[in-house]
């Protein structure tokens, strides 16, 4: 596929290989977009701005819902994409698209509700009023394991804003991207509101964050790209956005509902074979329930079906690529090593056909274990348990990272108070799905800044003018 800049594809000579992570076989490639494309790409970005930030709140609500109803017709098609590059079971990869659509048809009507406020001032001769501008020309840089939502997420909020984007896909996963923007265009998108360009994600990057009419990063990714990208977004101190890494917690207290427990687990743990930031990847069970709450998980395991992601019956598809199979597989062996038992599960050896790894359970795992200190990214459900309340929460609480925890209890009081105690963004109560585009996602530490959906999504693509005006 070609990138979009100002309305019009482009090729090159110079490509990247797109390769599906079940057959490993080369699908298409993409353009290593040239300087010369950069700069274009940013150039038609600004002057689509400085049209686009005076246009009307309706006029910009109507481009994204037909944007929305273009993605509602071609949206088995865009699965299907989706599947081929990033592995994600076809169902999966629909609900994605639901998902990913659902930010544009939210933020179509949060466009109109841009606010601004009147204060009174202390002087009878004075009056102050407070409006919302769109910030500028928006870089969005996103991952492959949501290859939609990730950029309808930025992309919607910055157009209802009266921003203009240029994004770079993951370069693992730019098909879905290329597409979602050319169907923007058929949807009416002006030229050079959405640009998209794909290649060496290094210059990508230094050429998107060196251009000081660049105002604004919106960023998925690890937290050290995102330490990486803040710092270099410094010297032209743009506005930054950063959903990064986690390191889930997930607490079942004696009192749970165990099949609900055992529900949200298979929920946040499984979905994209574990390969999500808010994917719980460690969990502690009160030792009175542990037993039983392991042998339901098992039954419920066996259910699940890895496979081509083609394939209807398939509920988990390969890993994205060798790295991550390793990186699951060390994650295993260390904590086997370490006095875990493997409950059910383990790496599929051969890999001629995907890197797979089974739905996999353990037992005994220790706060040390690299499966409870690392991200997994991977379908790996390592079970500690504890005595108190407040212990399960300490721990919870021990890593740099914020994005997502979740607890399970009927307790309403404990509800309350321990979620409280959480220091996380996301917050699961009884509820392994948290995510919705009514609400705001988002870390705190080490997972990140600011927030993506919700009413507080818009906000991160404006500045704050006030007037103060003399009588
Ligand atoms: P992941 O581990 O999910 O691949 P990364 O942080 O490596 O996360 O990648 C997320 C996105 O950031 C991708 O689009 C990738 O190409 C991009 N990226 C990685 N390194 C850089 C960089 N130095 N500058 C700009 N973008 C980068």
């Amino acid at each position: 596929m070609e990138i979009i800049i100002n309305g019009e594809k482009r090729g090159a000579d110079n490509v990247i290989e797109v390769i599906n992570p079940f057959t490993q076989r080369v699908i298409d490639t993409v353009p290593n977009a040239s300087e010369e494309d950069l700069r274009d790409a940013v150039d038609s970005a600004h002057r689509a701005f400085m049209k686009w930030k005076v246009e009307s709140a309706d006029t910009r609500a109507a481009f994204l819902m037909n944007w929305f109803q273009v993605i509602q017709i071609h949206k088995e098609e865009l699965a299907e994409l989706m599947t081929m590059e990033q592995g994600k079971p076809l169902k999966e990869a629909l609900g994605e698209i639901t998902y990913a659509n659902s930010y544009i048809s939210w933020f179509a009507e949060e466009a109109k509700r841009i606010y601004g406020q009147t204060i009174p001032a202390s002087s009878p001769g004075k009056r102050i009023f407070v409006q919302k501008q769109p910030v500028g020309v928006v870089a969005a840089i996103t991952p492959w394991n949501f290859p939609a939502a990730m950029i309808t997420r930025k992309v919607a909020p910055a157009i209802a804003a009266g921003c203009s984007v240029v994004i770079k896909p993951a370069e693992e996963t730019p098909l879905t991207a290329l597409r979602l923007v050319e169907l923007a265009h058929e949807a009416g998108a002006p030229a050079g509101l959405i640009n998209i360009v794909t290649g060496d994600a290094e210059r990508i990057g230094d050429t998107l964050l060196g251009d000081e009419r660049v105002r604004k990063l919106s960023f998925t990714g690890s937290t050290e790209v995102g330490k990486l990208l803040m710092k270099k977004s410094a010297d032209t101190m743009k506005r930054i956005s950063l959903e990064l890494g986690g390191q889930a917690p997930f607490i079942v207290l004696s009192d749970a509902d165990l099949d609900k427990a055992v529900a949200g687990a298979i929920a946040s743990k499984f979905r994209n074979a574990g390969q999500t930031c808010i994917c719980s990847n460690r969990f502690y069970v009160h030792h009175s329930i542990a037993e039983s709450f392991t042998s339901k998980l098992k039954e419920a395991v066996a259910e699940l079906r890895v496979g081509d992601g083609l394939d209807q019956e398939t509920d988990i598809g390969p890993l994205i690529d060798e790295g991550a199979y390793d990186k699951v597989k060390r994650h295993i062996d260390n904590a086997v090593e370490n006095g875990a038992s493997l409950v059910v599960g383990g790496v599929v050896d051969d890999t001629s056909q995907g890197y797979f790894v089974e739905p996999t359970i353990l037992s005994g795992a220790e706060d040390d274990m690299l499966c409870m200190t690392e991200e997994t990214f991977g379908p790996v459900l390592p079970i500690a348990t504890f005595e108190d309340e407040e212990e399960a929460i300490a721990r919870a609480n021990d890593t740099p990272f914020g994005l997502s925890a979740y607890l399970f209890t009927q307790d309403i009081s404990k509800a309350v108070r321990l979620s409280e105690q959480l220091e996380y963004g996301i917050i699961g109560l009884n509820d392994g799905a948290p995510s919705a585009a009514q609400a705001p996602f988002g870390g705190m530490k080490e997972s990140g800044m600011g927030r993506e959906g919700g009413p507080q999504g818009i906000e991160e693509y404006l500045e704050t003018k006030y007037l103060s005006l003399g009588l």
